[in-house]
């Protein structure tokens, strides 16, 4: 069984994203950046709300749940490391729990670095990870809270993920992050049709979130940062220290 995958934009370049699963009639919301448009797409849909994951403490991630709750009683479920600075949790989760949500079994993946105590949800069954912005489209959060040790080892657990799972991260960033992309990995011709791809994407209306990890693992530089070409655009070769580099370049982009 898979569960129904919906991508809501939200706010100026947000998504939260709806699982559903029709046999049960559970739906689950990732994040909440506001709730009108995600209780219009409930209610066109005819879908009742069951659960709210939340990845981080960002407003721009949590503030649509008190409405949301208001109107569905989800059951709210979000970090416990984080559980004093999000909206009050029915479930606190960390590394490694396991939780059932829509019906399937959900890992959570402690994935700091953004913030400390961010978390993602990896869904096997569906093939979906929830990354809120830790990895997103061909670029990664900025470091507001963690090291760059904390999000280069987040960075690797989600790339451990299968290739094939579907990347749903929190914002539309993706043709900005690509033209960073760029100037650290010009040469890369599967980040270069990326861009055209992207550039279709968007004149299109379309968003370019979800991914997928095959896409991120060839263009995504904050992914690559220990790969021969961008080393050689770093002059570094300490993966830690190479990522460290491209993120304080981007910050400056
Ligand atoms: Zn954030
Ligand atoms: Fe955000």
């Amino acid at each position: 069984m898979t569960l129904d995958l919906v991508t809501i934009p939200c706010l100026s370049d947000n998504y939260a994203f709806l699982l559903h699963n029709a046999e049960t009639a559970e739906t689950a919301l990732v994040d909440a950046p506001e709730a009108a448009p995600i209780a219009a797409e409930l209610g066109r849909r005819g879908w009742r709300l069951t659960d709210i994951l939340l990845t981080h403490h960002h407003d721009d991630h949590f503030a649509g749940v008190p409405e949301l709750r208001a109107a569905h009683n989800p059951r709210v479920i979000g970090a416990a490391a984080d559980a004093h600075r999000l909206p009050p949790l029915d479930l606190a989760v960390a590394e490694g729990d396991s939780v059932t949500v829509c019906g399937e079994a959900a890992v959570v993946l402690e994935v700091s670095g953004h913030t400390v105590g961010h978390i993602a949800y990896h869904f096997p069954q569906t093939g979906a990870a929830f990354t809120g912005d830790s990895l997103m489209a061909c670029g990664c959060g900025r470091l507001f809270e963690g090291t760059p040790a904390q999000m280069w080892a987040s960075l690797q657990k989600l790339a451990a993920l299968p290739e094939d799972t579907l990347i749903c991260s929190g914002h539309e960033y993706t043709a900005s992050n690509i033209r960073f992309a760029l100037t650290v990995d010009p040469e890369n011709p599967d980040l270069i049709s990326r861009a055209r791809d992207t550039d279709a994407a968007r004149d299109a209306g379309r968003p370019t979130v979800p991914s997928t990890l095959a896409l991120e693992l060839r263009t995504n530089p904050f992914l690559r940062a220990d790969r021969p070409e961008l080393s050689q655009m770093t002059g570094l070769t300490d993966p830690v220290q190479a990522f460290a580099e491209i993120r304080a370049r981007k910050d400056r982009f």
